[in-house]
């Protein structure tokens, strides 16, 4: 039998806020154990939480980024569960009235993914279970950390719509400075629910769901395995339990944790220590307002306005801090496709060498931009526009200078060139008997020989054309 699967994801994020949710220790990734705890956030009876409002705001601009409605009133509840990572045996969470609700993301086959909702929650400790033999010890240093999660609706139908979706998540909040969307630091966790159902039917079938997914290679493997595992029991003729399964990285196979809990198993109910968030829309307002433009209305005028490749803009943006520099750059000149392919050429490339990012960049877009127009403009040749980009990332200056200096400046001057090709002519008679006997290949060896003779200030199309005549 063919099966169609079903996908729903929900999505726990950081969020980059100095302070935990409810108490004032430090939000830090990492650090010796249960060093950054209080009796707030280790869940001593009695203490009060007193919520970050720079944590709602954070989850207020997640929902802005993914086309959410933000609502000015939300609140909080308690979700009762005993858990040693959970010392207060409640996890405080919106539950009624989440603070976004209703929005999409546009995946890579074009679907409209619907965002059931996005609500603030603190993070649980972490068991750490591999020190001692037979015993598991609790770090709650993790205890209290905001989070937001995102739910979505089950629309999705392939692993890569998934892979997008979440890649775009990720994109957005750092983007917005809400996460840093760090999957192996486990900063952004997905759980998947998934579940089959008979090609043509619309019926959906009982989910299971893989928590704490942090790759997207460890997605993909996941569902492909719970698609396999789900088929071979409904082709034997059995039933799909719903609970709540672990994927394991070595094996590439997922287990059992636990059936799953239905909401009222959980005996939600108002949390009656935090009064609820009511923002006025000028409040709002100002939220909205800085926000930053988003990667996918950066990729669409890269890709429509611009001119440039999708695969280019892709790259482009795949880091704002290397989008906001070519932003500044395409201000100042507006040659999108050549700053773009100097950026993704000979920048990148520079970058990748010395293992650094573009905020080290001993250049500012300005230089750039300028290093461009010497090549468009006919004062340098391309060339030496890629090795004038290298000298100012290894050691700044500025591009006219260097030019100047390194003897990059173009000679335009036909009749010292055309001295060099008749001299390298006489020189190479062998070589261009056997071009005029119909070898194109020994061209090539014909103009280096020119260029070098000729020095970086050789114009490239100047010299091709007099050799070309000459030749004839
Ligand atoms: P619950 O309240 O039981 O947790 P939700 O309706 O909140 O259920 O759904 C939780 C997640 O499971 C959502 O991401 C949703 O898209 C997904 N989901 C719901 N039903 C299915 C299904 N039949 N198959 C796959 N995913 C599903
Ligand atoms: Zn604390
Ligand atoms: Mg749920």
């Amino acid at each position: 039998m063919r099966y169609q699967p079903v996908i729903g994801l929900e999505i726990h994020c950081e969020l980059l806020t100095d302070s935990k949710v409810f108490c004032t220790c430090q939000n830090e990734f990492g650090g010796s154990e249960n060093t950054r705890v209080c009796p707030r956030c280790s869940g001593m009876p009695g203490t009060l939480p007193l919520l970050n409002q720079g944590a709602v705001k954070l989850a207020a601009k997640a929902g802005f980024a993914t086309d959410c409605t933000v609502h000015n009133y939300s609140s909080f509840d308690r979700k009762n569960y005993f858990y040693p990572d959970l010392p207060k045996a409640y996890q405080i969470t919106q539950f009624e009235s989440p603070i976004c609700t209703d929005g999409y993301i546009t995946v890579c086959s074009g679907k409209k993914i619907r965002i059931n909702r996005i609500h603030i929650e603190e993070d649980a400790g972490k068991l750490v279970h591999d020190d001692y033999e037979g015993i598991s010890m609790a770090d709650y240093n993790r205890c209290g950390v905001p989070l937001i999660e995102i739910v979505t609706e089950p629309d999705f139908r392939t692993v890569d719509e998934v892979q997008d979706f979440v890649e775009q998540i990720a994109l957005r909040l750092k983007y917005a400075d809400v996460c840093d969307a760090r999957m192996e630091q486990g900063s952004l966790r997905v759980d998947v629910n998934i579940s089959i159902m008979p090609e043509g039917s619309t019926e959906f079938g009982t989910r299971a769901e893989i928590k704490n997914l942090n790759s997207l290679k460890a997605i993909g493997r996941a569902i492909e395995y719970e698609i396999q595992r789900q088929s071979e029991i409904l082709d034997n003729g059995g039933t799909v339990v719903q609970e709540t399964r672990r994927f394991n990285d070595n094996h590439g196979d997922t287990k059992a944790l636990r059936s799953k809990e239905e909401a009222h198993d959980y005996r939600y109910f108002p949390e009656p220590d935090i009064p609820p968030v009511q923002f006025t829309d000028e409040e709002m307002e100002e939220i909205k307002k800085s926000m930053p433009e988003m990667p996918q209305k950066r990729f669409a005028r890269y890709t429509e306005e611009y001119g440039l490749p999708n695969d280019d803009a892709k790259l482009i943006i795949s880091s704002r801090a290397f989008s906001d520099f070519y932003e500044s750059a395409v201000k100042i000149n507006p040659d999108y496709r050549q700053i773009a392919n100097m950026m993704l050429g000979e920048l990148n490339r520079n970058l990748n060498d010395t293992q650094s990012t573009i905020e080290d960049a001993k250049f500012s877009p300005a230089e750039l931009a300028k290093v461009v127009k010497m090549s468009s403009d006919g004062v340098i040749s391309k060339n030496a526009a890629k090795d004038i980009l290298t000298i100012m990332f290894n050691n700044g200056g500025e591009p006219e200078s260097i030019a100047k200096e390194h003897g990059f400046i173009m000679d335009n001057d036909a009749s010292g060139l055309e001295e060099i090709v008749d001299k390298i002519i006489s020189e190479n008679a062998d070589s261009v008997e056997s071009y005029k006997s119909g070898n194109q290949k020994i061209f090539g060896f014909l103009m280096g020989q020119v260029i070098k003779a000729a020095g970086k200030g050789a114009n490239p199309q100047l010299a091709k054309g007099l050799l070309i005549n000459k030749l004839k």
